[in-house]
């Protein structure tokens, strides 16, 4: 598999959808000189061999009980719980089959364009909270949370959603603080500040609650 399936142009193609894991406890093939001083293992391109019997002590366990038949191919979805095994050799051809298959199960995963969309918005969700531009920042992020039907995407789905609860949590708090300053007398200052979290925060739940608050103040004189 090392020297005749893994550098097959076919299966390098199907494994670009792919993390892949190469876990192996040998290293008695040696590795070789890349450059003035790097040393790279022998037998698998741009790893080095204490890498993969690392990767073999990590993974072993959690995979295997018992004996370890070698090859063994696993595929797992983004949370690394597994969908598929092969045990033994097989040709290019069927390994690639079966990572169609196990592609299937995952669902349509997340392309490089629509990965590198949602992180631009993100960044820029995050650029416009700092610069204290809540409505710009809620957009950018609730463009990424629209993308939630994709399976593939849920981590990066999740950090947009963490930003907005992270705004939402402040409308809230000013929300409060609004509440205490018209219990306190100052409706006036209350209005502004129950405004500003309505017009600012459209979309999260602290401008329904503010739009609420607006609402049960005494009518301005
Ligand atoms: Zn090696």
């Amino acid at each position: 598999m090392d020297s005749s399936v893994y550098p097959n142009k076919d299966f390098v193609a199907a494994s670009k959808k792919w993390v892949s894991i190469y876990c192996n406890k040998e290293s008695e093939h040696g590795s070789k000189k890349v450059g003035l001083d790097k040393e790279l293992c022998a037998i698998i391109a741009g790893i080095t061999c204490d890498e993969h019997t690392k990767n073999f002590a990590e993974l072993s366990g959690k995979f295997f009980k018992g004996t370890i038949m070698n090859p063994t191919h696993i595929w797992c979805d983004p949370d690394g719980n597994e969908i598929g095994r092969q045990v033994g050799a097989m040709p290019t051809k069927g390994l690639v089959e079966k990572m169609g298959e196990a592609l299937k199960k995952v669902g349509p995963g997340l392309g490089g364009d629509e990965y590198a969309y949602m992180n631009d918005k993100i960044a820029e969700g995050q650029k416009a909270s700092e610069e204290n531009k809540p409505k710009d920042a809620i957009a950018a992020w609730t463009a990424v949370t629209k993308m939630s039907k994709n399976p593939g995407a849920k981590n990066v789905v999740a950090r947009a959603q963490a930003g907005l609860d992270k705004l939402n949590e402040y409308g809230k708090d000013q929300v409060a603080k609004a509440k205490d300053l018209a219990t306190g007398g100052d409706v006036e200052g209350a209005r502004k500040l129950l405004k500003e979290i309505y017009s600012g925060y459209k979309g999260l739940d602290c401008a329904k609650d503010a739009e609420k608050e607006i609402a049960n103040l005494p009518k301005p004189k």
